[in-house]
């Protein structure tokens, strides 16, 4: 299985590796990739694949059964191919900016409000959070960025370690997602801010609290308890 590399150094910017497996010309397997997946709400990396001087440009990574697979524009990489990558880190980095601070919000809606968040999608310009509320209103979600952004001056270090699905059971908030657990996963990476917030997760994200900027609320949506809806972007 590919090695994850983004898992562990969410900066890495460039590498090299091999291909390990090609399908259909365009779905590329590599030994180890920085390329992130899309998956929990963050989009996937852009960037380029180069074999000797030639470039392939990565139009999509996915995963397909515990495999990250880069779909690139054109023919001619082969299996064997040692090749150097780089990302478009301009666009990952807005990710991370965005995907930290869905964390924040997300701890801040579960801890003060009982929300459970049913939705997350990050994008270039903005970034918006699904979630379930019971005593809802915008003035309150006002209140939780405000929250969100004194807990970002504070400019807490983001890390990175790892526990067992037993230990992750007894903490249910550290899953606050509506949805369960994956099965079949035994180690579980766990993302800490400081001592604010952990929770299980897969994705990338900014070392320092500051790098986010300022959380403005730009947008609110009300469809019912189990159906609130918040926009939100980084200035
Ligand atoms: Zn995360």
């Amino acid at each position: 299985m590919a090695n994850a590399l983004y898992m562990n150094d969410s900066y890495l910017k460039s590498w090299e590796a091999k291909v390990v497996a090609v399908k259909d010309d365009k779905y590329i397997t590599l030994d180890n990739t920085a390329f992130y997946p899309k998956g929990g709400g963050q989009p996937w990396d852009e960037g380029f694949i180069t074999k000797d001087q030639e470039k392939f440009r990565i139009v999509y990574v996915g995963k397909f059964s515990g495999e990250i697979s880069h779909e690139v524009d054109k023919p001619g990489l082969k299996i064997g191919d040692t090749v150097s990558c780089e990302l478009d880190w301009e666009r990952r980095y807005i990710f991370m900016r965005y995907h930290t601070a869905s964390h924040l919000i997300s701890n801040i809606l579960y801890n003060d409000a009982d929300a459970k968040i049913t939705g997350n999608q990050i994008e270039m310009e903005k970034t918006r959070m699904d979630f379930s509320m019971t005593d809802y209103s915008p003035e309150k979600l006002n209140a939780f960025v405000d929250k969100a952004n004194n807990i970002i001056n504070q400019d807490l270090p983001i890390t990175i370690d790892y526990m067992t699905r037993q230990e992750v059971l007894e903490k249910p908030e550290l899953a606050r997602l509506a949805v369960g657990l994956p099965e079949n996963i035994k180690e579980f990476r766990i993302v800490n801010i400081g001592d604010v917030d952990k929770q299980v997760d897969g994705g990338t994200h900014v070392d320092h609290l500051k790098e986010i900027g300022t959380i403005e609320l730009t947008k609110t949506v009300n469809k019912g308890k189990n159906n609130r809806r918040m926009y939100f972007i980084l200035k």
